[in-house]
This record gives C-alpha cells, structure tokens and sequence, in this order.
C-alpha cells in the first residue's frame, strides 16, 4: 500500500536489507494513536502512526524509550525510526510478542517489574526534568530542566495543566484553587527532599505488559527527571500493580513513609490532564482532589 512504503524504505534504510510489508494489522488498546503490527514474510515491527504536525511527539517517545534501554534496568521497545510522510507522522519500533502472564513465568512479572522499576529510578540525573520537552496523551509535557522540585512541578507540571484547564472550559472555582494550591503545596515537603530520578512519566497498568517469555515491559513513555514518587502514585491511580509489586519495588529501595502523603498531589497532575484531553467529569474529580490537598496544608 502507497501509506507504507516511505515507512518500508525507511526500516529498509535502518536494517540495511530491503523491507517491504506486506500485511498490517491493526493493534488495540492505545489512546492517542493509531497502531499497527506490520511484517513481510519474516520480521514484524511495531508502528504507531498520526498527523504530520505530531511527529515532535515520536521524537520524543523514540528518545524516552532509548533514555529507558540505557538505564539496563526495566525491558521496554528498542526504537527502529520515526519521522513524518506526505500524510502521517509515525514511528517505528521492535514488536513485543505481548500476552505472557504469571503462569508461564517462575518469578511472577509484577515482583520482577518493582525491582526493576526500582533500579530504573535509581538512575539519577543532577536536575529534574529532561533535555527535551515531550508529551502526555497529546498534551505538551514540558521538561525545562530546574535544580529545584517544587519550581518544576510547580510551574511545568500543576500550573501547566491548571492554565490549559482555565482554556478547556474548567470552572473559576478550580483556577482559584490551583493558585491557593501551588502557594502552598511545598507543606508537603517540610521533611522529604526528592531526587531527580529517571521516570516513565505515564506508568498506568495500560503501558505495562508481560511478554510470552514472561519478563515485564513498559512502553508508551513521558520520559523525564523526576520524583520517583510519581510513578508509583500512577501506578495507583487508575487500578493497582498487585501487592507483589510493590513489596518488590519497597525490598529493593524503600519509599520514603510520607509518600502516601504526596500521592494526591501527584495524581492531582494526570486527572488534569485527563480533563484536558477528554473533558467531562474529570474537572469536578480535579477540583475534589484540588481542595482534599487545601484542607491538609
Ligand atoms: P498510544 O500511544 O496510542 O497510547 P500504545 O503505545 O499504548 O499506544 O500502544 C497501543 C497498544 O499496542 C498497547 O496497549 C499494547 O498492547 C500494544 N503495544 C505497544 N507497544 C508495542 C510493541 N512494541 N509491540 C507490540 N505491541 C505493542
């Protein structure tokens, strides 16, 4: 098909043989792009393709996962190419054989992806955020790098995403509480200093899967410098990883006890985010999470 031969030339460029897709097979499960596994008679790739103007976006997700692979810690997608055709942006990555589960692996997948999840975040980097901006959804993420947490999330994450809300329609009464939260959030970090460790950035059990080989993968990152604490507090935001998980993730590098404190205030950032990109009952849900933070500051 004429969509797929620039994409085809393209992979041919990079594995230094000549690859011509013959079949494409549409893949579900994704949110923001349209996927598709594409092989010719022997090899399978992973492709996500959208508008001309998004290819920044794949930038970045080719960068993120590459940022991931060298931390040698969590598996996740080796990127082949990505750019922009006539029609399409896209990108192209290794296909995962997903679908594994714990009954074909000796250590359950969830214990082994706390640990390796832990190690990933043990990479640290001497400044939060990343060296290029990249995107959450669709929504813009940016990463200007500060040596100072609360500036970052502050101003690139809450107040970002409370100011898009103002723009997409959100109630007064939630700017008005955004504003008297970002004055005040810093109550709770009175004795907890967070590093800037390497993140996926969008860690909900969507982008996670086992593969048949029953070793854990993440993909479909928002890559950046941050606290920790974020991922996990995802990863309990829109249904939980298995206590096996996180006893893993603990044995390995221990949360700090007032994590629990802070998990409102991270998940606050991806609800806006949500009400951004979808809209609906997501603003009263930010708005409530907004003032459950007001009353414990
Ligand atoms: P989107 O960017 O649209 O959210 P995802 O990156 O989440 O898309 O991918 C959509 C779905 O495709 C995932 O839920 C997963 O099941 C599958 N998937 C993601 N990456 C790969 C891959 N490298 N190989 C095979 N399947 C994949």
């Amino acid at each position: 098909m004429q969509k797929w031969q620039p994409i085809d030339q393209e992979i041919s460029k990079k594995l230094g043989e000549p690859f011509i897709s013959r079949d494409h097979r549409p893949v579900g499960g994704g949110c923001i792009n349209d996927a598709y596994a594409i092989s010719d008679s022997s090899q399978t790739f992973f492709v996500k393709l959208n508008s001309v103007a998004l290819m920044p976006m794949f930038v970045a997700e080719a960068a993120g996962l590459q940022e991931i692979i060298e931390s040698t810690s969590v598996r996740a997608p080796t990127p082949i190419c990505w750019g922009a055709t006539e029609n399409h942006s896209y990108i192209v990555m290794e296909f995962l054989d997903l679908g594994g589960n714990s009954a074909s692996a000796k250590t359950s997948p969830s214990v082994i992806l706390g640990q390796q999840l832990a190690l990933m975040h043990k990479k640290t980097s001497d400044q939060f955020g990343w060296k290029m901006d990249n995107t959450i959804g669709s929504t813009t993420q940016p990463n200007t790098y500060s040596k100072d947490w609360l500036a970052f999330y502050g101003e690139s994450r809450l107040a970002y995403q409370f100011d898009l809300a103002a723009k997409n329609g959100g109630q007064a009464s939630l700017t008005d509480k955004g504003h008297k939260l970002l004055d005040s959030f810093h109550h709770f970090f009175t004795r907890y200093t967070p590093r800037p460790s390497l993140l996926h950035g969008d860690l909900w059990s969507g982008n996670v899967a086992v593969l048949t080989s029953g070793q854990p993968t993440i993909f479909d990152p928002a890559v950046y410098y941050g606290d920790r604490e974020t991922d996990l507090a995802m990863t309990e935001l829109f249904g939980g990883f298995g206590q096996g998980f996180y006893d893993a993730y603990n044995e390995t590098w221990p949360l700090d006890p007032g994590y629990t404190t802070r998990k409102t205030l991270y998940n606050l950032y991806h609800i806006l985010n949500h009400f951004n990109l979808f809209g609906g009952a997501y603003g009263a849900q930010a708005e409530h999470m907004t003032s459950q933070l007001l009353s414990e500051v």
